[in-house]
């Protein structure tokens, strides 16, 4: 950085010349834009280090300049001829050194110096070579004051400090004051909202343990209604099997013949006993499924394999002329899960299928997506309404004039299916449009 830029310098030798040295400083402070309190402190620096400096009896010399680049500082140097004063100067200016931004005393190759400087504030005019000019000329017309007129401005920045000093305290006693206030007013709304929390807290408390009770609750009905459904489907399944017997045996052709008339009623008695047979079956399944009690038989499944027999088992209920029935090739050829549970979904997906498409196709496919495998069984059938593409998964829901092209249904086959899936670890989702078809996705995780 460059030295400063020399303003003025005068010389300090008896002590009127502290005095004029001293209004000097302030008037120099004043002219580089230094804020008042400032102008006084460094003027109070410089009159204490020419009052020690005279009392040692040294003539100084004193030059006042200014550092345009860089920070811009007002710097005073205070030099004196004499060798060896500048340990002994610093101590006594150690005080004084706290008026300033940045105080010094050394002994150079001339004498002892001692420099010290103030920062100028950010809003202090730029101090441009025509600025430092105009300071200059300014100061040449500076005439110094009597001791007395000093004495006079001093006392007046005396009063003026003190009046400020007053202010600032009764500023700050006002804002204690209101902070006080503010305190007390803060803490009593904390107080009061963590009184509501509290209130709040043990309301919920309060609410989770009806709520704990209510779902213990559920769980004993939904268990019981369970444990009912596989008591009475297993009850009925004895006298139904029997019936269906019986009708077998009259119409039999080794029994004694029947009337024709005879014979249609044994026929409608074996079809419903039948209707009533898969009825309870499904009902039992699903019981036993809601009930915890199917626990799945994980093992390597060979998806090849449950494809083939899917196939086999299936196209002779798809007969339909208009419709294709495809099972594509799994795309995937292994996978870790329960292969009867896993068939029996698929079954009933297909079975349904077919039984709502009148032409079109039905196409079973399995797809590898992210760490899952998806089974899609596409129709192109009668579709179902938004709005009702969650109820079919409720138990006995079956859509208000949806016509099973074969088939009665219970409306227990795709709540059961749901099951089964989340059984086995994954999720079952339909899409569908109605008159366009529908697509039920089946998404197992590759290794649950
Ligand atoms: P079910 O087939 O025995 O009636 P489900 O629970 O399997 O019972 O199906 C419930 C209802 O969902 C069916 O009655 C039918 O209205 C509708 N549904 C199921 N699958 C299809 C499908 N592929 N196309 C159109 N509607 C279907």
């Amino acid at each position: 950085m460059n030295s400063p830029d020399p303003l003025v310098s005068t010389r300090i030798r008896v002590e009127q010349d502290v005095f004029a040295v001293r209004q000097l400083g302030r008037e120099v402070g004043r002219l580089v834009g230094l804020e008042d309190q400032d102008q006084i402190r460094l003027a109070t620096a410089l009159s204490e280090v020419g009052r020690l400096l005279v009392a040692a009896g040294r003539e100084t010399e004193v030059v006042f300049a200014a550092s345009p680049d860089g920070v811009p500082a007002l710097t005073v140097k205070l030099e004196h001829a004499a060798h060896g004063d500048a340990d002994q100067l610093a101590a006594q200016l150690a005080q004084v050194a706290r008026l300033v931004d940045s105080m010094e005393v050394r002994d150079g190759e001339t004498g002892t110096i001692v420099r010290m400087s103030r920062r100028l504030p950010p809003n202090a005019p730029v101090l441009s070579p025509g600025r430092m000019d105009d300071i200059r000329s300014e100061l040449t017309g500076h005439v110094p004051g009597s001791p007395f007129d000093e004495l006079a401005v001093q006392n007046q920045q005396l009063i003026a400090t003190l009046d400020e000093v007053r202010a600032q305290r009764d500023d700050l006693a006002r804002l204690n004051a209101e902070l006080e206030e503010t305190n007390r007013g803060v803490m009593a709304l904390y107080h009061q909202l963590s009184d509501e929390l509290e209130e709040t807290n043990r309301g919920v408390v309060a609410l989770y343990n009806e709520l704990d009770e209510k779902s213990v609750q559920l769980r004993a009905a939904s268990e019981a209604k369970s444990r009912f459904l596989a008591n009475v489907s297993h009850e009925l399944r004895a006298p139904v099997t029997a019936i269906i017997g019986l009708g077998r045996l009259l119409s039999d052709d080794a029994s004694d013949p029947l009337t024709s008339e005879q014979e249609r009623q044994v026929e409608l008695i074996r079809g419903s006993a039948a209707d009533l047979l898969s009825l309870v079956n499904d009902l039992l399944d699903l019981a036993k499924a809601e009930a915890g009690r199917l626990e799945p038989n994980w093992s390597d499944v060979d998806l090849k394999a449950v494809f083939g027999q899917l196939r086999g088992t299936l196209r002779p209920l798809a007969t339909r002329p208009g419709v294709d029935f495809v099972v594509e090739e799994p795309a995937v050829p292994r996978l870790h899960s329960d292969e009867v549970l896993l068939a029996q979904v698929l079954r009933n997906l297909l079975t349904n299928a077919i039984k709502f498409t009148a032409e079109g196709s039905v196409r079973l496919a399995a797809t590898r997506v992210g760490g899952e495998i998806e089974f899609t069984v596409a129709d192109t059938g009668a579709g179902i309404a938004p709005e009702l593409q969650e109820r079919i998964f409720e138990e006995f829901y079956q859509v208000p004039g949806s016509q099973a092209l074969s088939g009665k249904g219970t409306g227990l086959g795709l709540p059961y299916a749901r099951r089964l899936v989340g059984i086995l670890g994954g999720a079952l989702r339909v899409s569908s449009e109605p008159g366009k078809g529908s697509t039920f996705t089946v998404s197992l995780p590759v290794s649950p």
